[in-house]
Formats: structure tokens, sequence, C-alpha cells
């Protein structure tokens, strides 16, 4: 490996010290070092980031622009939210680390507090939603194995097409997603997929050894794709019926992202377990966790899963000031309000190039014609008008600004989107 001789990072930062080295950096040179000691795993959008507020960020060179990515929805307290900073500076002050070792009090009021926010009788603290998904994946196959009676080493679980749950092995596992899983094989077998949007698919799908059925109910990387009405409570009517355990993944529609504390609660549809994340960790720090019924996760010993900073006392004190936050502001209803603002405003746009706006909440997409040039393609001129997204899904580009953005903004932004893609 390579040291990185052409900068000779160690010495310059020993002498200028860790502020005045990064600050130093142009946006060229920010540039050239990333792709140079960095693995190619994302193509970000050539702009240097240095300093957010609320649901504006600033590059460089000074230019402003309205953060509309959100970091991909877990941006909803917006940039430096100060009640969650607080909470994170006064920990800070008492203890930040522990191992789940030992007990702390910290941890305990978080989950209570979580699990009464999600209407769950028992959690599991993780840090990235990657592993909040992994754990409900592993609490389903055990709990059809030692609860259900599936035969050992059979337990399924039925996805669907068109899914983004995470990036681990066993996730990518069942993307329907190519390039997610070409190349890191021998893959996890154990998954069946469905088309997203048919309940009778589901239906038709499940056999004895059916353990869950896991869904995002509304599918954000997947494009900003909502399934047709009824379809949530169909999900769990089938479940229920089939002895099926029903998951959401609502790590990036849950918290109040889609105009309801999360995303099944626009219909009757209340899950068995929930995989969490974003969100939950205020925009400063990772904070995820699985959440369910005393009798799922209850199929746990110790031992059977772990992690060293899942729930420490940091990320607990966090994820608490982020729910508090999110029920003395009423994100939900914000998000109702002024995602009806947004997906009105940029309705006009349908004609030639824009075939589509939809979403729910602020979770909203713009979907290009395929005749019009890909959702990339705009980024520059949006990036000129001040307004920083990103596409997804080729065709169509994602709006999730923080759920804190006032009105003055969300109108401004929405002018200078239209004018962008006019
Ligand atoms: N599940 C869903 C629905 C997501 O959108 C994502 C990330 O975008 C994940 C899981 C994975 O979360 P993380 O990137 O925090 O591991």
């Amino acid at each position: 490996m390579t040291p990185t001789t052409k900068t000779g990072m160690l010495d310059r930062l020993l002498k200028d010290g860790i502020p005045a080295t990064v600050e130093a950096l142009s946006h060229e040179e920010t540039l050239a070092l990333t792709d140079e000691v960095c693995a190619h795993n994302y193509h970000p959008i050539p702009v240097v980031i240095t300093r957010g507020e609320g649901a504006e960020v600033w590059d460089k060179e000074g230019n402003r622009y309205y953060d509309m990515v959100g970091c991909y929805s877990a941006l909803a307290h917006g940039h430096r939210n100060y009640a969650v900073m607080k909470a994170a500076l006064e920990q800070m002050q008492r203890v930040t680390l522990t191992s789940r070792a030992v007990y702390t009090a910290e941890m305990a009021v978080f989950l209570a507090a979580l699990c009464e926010f999600c209407d769950a009788e028992m959690a599991l603290p993780m840090n990235s939603g990657t592993e909040a998904v992994e754990t409900a994946i592993k609490l389903a196959r055990k709990w059809a194995h030692t609860v259900k009676g599936v035969p050992r080493g059979k337990a399924e679980i039925i996805a669907a097409e068109g899914n983004f749950h995470g990036r681990s092995i066993a996730i990518v596992s069942f993307s329907t997603e190519d390039q997610y899983h070409e190349g890191f094989e021998p893959l996890t077998p154990g998954f069946s997929i469905v088309p997203f949007g048919d309940a009778p698919a589901i239906e038709r799908a499940i056999t004895p050894n059916t353990a869950a059925v896991l869904l995002e109910p509304i599918q954000a990387e997947g494009g900003i794709i909502v399934p047709p009405p009824g379809y949530l409570a169909e999900v769990r009517r089938i479940c229920t019926e089939r002895n099926v355990l029903l998951i959401w993944d609502e790590v990036q529609t849950g918290f109040s992202r889609t105009g309801r504390r999360f995303a099944w609660q626009w219909e009757d549809a209340k899950p068995d377990m929930m995989a969490l994340g974003k969100a939950l960790g205020g925009g400063l720090y990772p904070v995820s966790a699985v959440v369910g019924r005393r009798d799922v996760l209850g199929v746990f010993q110790p031992g059977d899963h772990g992690s060293t900073f899942g729930g420490n006392p940091l990320a607990c004190a966090v994820g608490l000031a982020a729910l508090m936050e999110m029920l003395r502001h009423r994100l939900d209803e914000r998000a109702e309000e002024l995602g009806a603002v947004l997906r009105e405003g940029l309705q006009p746009l349908v004609g030639d190039q824009v075939k589509e706006v939809r979403g729910k909440g602020l979770l909203v997409g713009v979907e290009f014609h395929a005749s019009a040039g890909t959702a990339r393609d705009r980024i520059p001129k949006l990036l000129d008008r001040g307004i920083l997204t990103k596409d997804t899904h080729q065709q169509t580009l994602r709006f999730a600004p923080p759920l804190t953005i006032s009105r003055e903004q969300l109108d401004d932004a929405i002018r200078r989107i239209r004018e962008a893609l006019a």
C-alpha cells in the first residue's frame, strides 16, 4: 500500500494541526486526494461541503445550497440540530462508550422511549441501517426455527423486486440490482423475490418454511416507488393469516419522513418487527435499532448477536434527543404539510421531460422520460441554482430535505428547482 506520500499528510498534520490542514485543502485537492485514497464505491457530485446549518450547506467557495439529499433521509432534524448537539455535548461530559458488558440508564431510558414511540415491546440497538436489517433477518430465522417449527436451515424470507436494505453479503444476496451482488458470490440462500406492490404474489410465494416478509413501505433507493393503496394492510392481513412475520424496513421512510411517524401507519399495517436507522441519529451520529414483539425479539439468548458500539451511551443520548425533537416539533405533521407543497410545486414540470412527480411527505421523486436523458444530467443545473440533490435509479431525482426546512426556504427551493428543470 502506498502511503499518502503525495501529500505527506502525517507530517502536515503534526506541524499544522487538524483544522488548519483540513481548511488548507482546496476544492481540486480534496477531489484528487479522495480519488487517490478512498475506494471508488461512490460517484460523488463534485461539491466539497464545509458547513451545514438546518436545511442549508455551504461549499469551499462559499456557495450556498438547499440540501435536498438530506443524507438520504438521515438529516430529518437538519444539520447541527441544536437540541441534538446539546444532548450529545452533555453526554460527552459524563460517559460515551461502555460496551454492553455493563448496564447504563441511558440505554434503558432510550429503548423504553423508542418502544413507546414505535408501539413496540422490545428493541435492540445497533449502528447502521444495514445492521438493523441483518438483525431482523437473524431474529426472523431463529423465530422460524425455534417457535414456528420450520426445520433447521430451511427458513425462507420473502423480499420484493427493486428492494434496497443495505450492503452486507446476506442483504445484497437478495437484491435484484445485478451490480449489488455480481462478483460478491457466494451469496446467502434463503430469500425469494416477488414483485413490489403485488400482495397476491406474496400469498402465492409463502410456503410452510416462510419465516418473514421483509419490505420497505415505500421503495426509496429503488426510485421512490409508492405501492398501490391497500397494499400495506393487505400484506399485514396475509402475514397474520399465514403465521409469517411482517418486517417493515423503515430505515429511510421512518421517523416522520413520509408524514406519519412510520410509513406503515398510512394503513392498518402494524409490523411484527421494524428495522430503523438514519433519522434516529438526529443528523449527528449513527444510531439504528430493531423494534418489535417480545416473543420475536425474545428468541435471542446471550451470545446470539451483538455489537461493540450498538447502544452506547452517546448514541442513546442522541437517539433520545432525536425522538424528543420529533415529538416537540411535530415533524410528522410538518412533513405531510410541506410534502404536499413540494409535490404540488413540482407538478407543473410534468410534460415532455418529466414523466411523474411522486412520493409521500418529504420523500419526493421526479422521474424523467427515458427519452429525456438521465436524472444525473440535471444535477449541474440544479447546483447552479443552489439545489443539492442526487439521482436515484437512473431516471429519478430524489428530494428529501430536512423536515425542519421552513416554508419560505421550501418555496424558494421549489422556484429554483423549477428554473433548473424548465
Ligand atoms: N434500508 C433502507 C430502506 C435504506 O434506504 C438503507 C440505506 O439507504 C439501508 C437499509 C441501509 O442503511 P445504512 O446505509 O445506514 O446501512
